[in-house]
């Protein structure tokens, strides 16, 4: 049984710090490029997403790609040009170690670790990002039940870390209109079951830029602890997931849209395709 994960542990949710952000008290959001490309692109992003309320960045200097061919991130350089950037715009960031060899330079310069995807069966990987004592961001695979999602945590916290956060990204479907499921109902019973924080993931859920923003609406009205989503200065120019990048203007309306959620209970808003 995963029994440090569960909520026989522990009753109540988890709070999990991650430098100034703490997961599990209200509705947390991350934003960010799905790859740091250059300077520019993850200044312009950072100062953007944190004038807008973002409480955290994030961005891929290791990228997980299908194809060999496709971008593979700038590696330690994207590290260092995100831990420039986050330090100008004054928020924490999170960054995807893709091996054990990522860690030393990620524990030096970001606040939390993402475990992808591809990686949430990576049990040694799972380990020693904990060991290294930073808080983790679990991403769940793209065909794990809960139960292994729990297990994976479970890695985690048996050494000692006790600072993971879940994410829901999509589960592989069976329609290509989405790029995979956005399993809400799994997300929430991930709650019922685990103290942890439990985050939405729109971006690589849905694939589709349009379809972000009432995701994120649900995911808040729902009762999970925050959302992470990929942001864009010019989506169709990105090097990977532009499909699914906000804009500007479209993360700045997100943002309007859910603190007027939070503040104002259940505002009557259609998907734009159907305004
Ligand atoms: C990402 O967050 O950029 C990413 C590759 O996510 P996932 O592991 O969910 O595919
Ligand atoms: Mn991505």
């Amino acid at each position: 049984m995963y029994t440090l994960a569960s909520r026989q542990e522990r009753a109540s949710g988890s709070r999990v710090r991650a430098g100034s952000v703490i997961f599990g008290e209200g509705f947390t959001m991350i934003a960010g490029p799905c790859a740091i490309e250059n300077r520019a692109q993850i200044n312009a992003t950072a100062r953007f997403v944190a004038a807008r309320g973002a409480q955290m960045l994030r961005g891929g200097a290791y990228k997980p790609r299908t194809s060999p061919y496709a971008f593979q991130g700038l590696g330690d350089e994207g590290v260092l040009l995100i831990a420039q950037a986050k330090a100008a715009s004054d928020i924490p960031c999170v960054v995807e170690a893709l091996r054990e060899a990522d860690l030393p330079v990620l524990c030096k310069h970001v606040d939390m670790l993402q475990i992808g995807a591809r990686n949430m069966q990576n049990f040694s990987l799972l380990r020693a990002a904990a060991r290294t004592g930073k808080p983790v961001l679990l991403k769940r695979a793209a065909s794990a039940t809960l139960d292994e999602v729990l297990y994976a945590a479970e890695y985690i916290l048996l050494e000692g870390n006790r600072n993971v956060v879940l994410c829901e990204r999509g589960v592989r479907g069976f329609d290509a209109h989405t790029r995979n499921l956005f399993d809400l109902a799994g997300a929430l019973r991930l709650k019922e079951l685990t103290h942890l924080p439990v985050i939405a993931d729109p971006s690589h859920a849905t694939g589709r830029a349009s379809l972000i923003e009432p995701v994120v609406l649900a995911a808040a009205a729902a009762g999970l602890d925050g959302a992470i989503v990929e942001v864009h200065p010019d989506p169709p120019a990105a090097l990977s997931d532009g499909e699914q990048a906000l804009d500007f203007p479209a993360f700045e309306r997100l943002m309007r849209r859910l603190n007027a959620l939070r503040h104002g209970g259940l505002p009557n808003i259609p998907l734009a395709a159907c305004r």
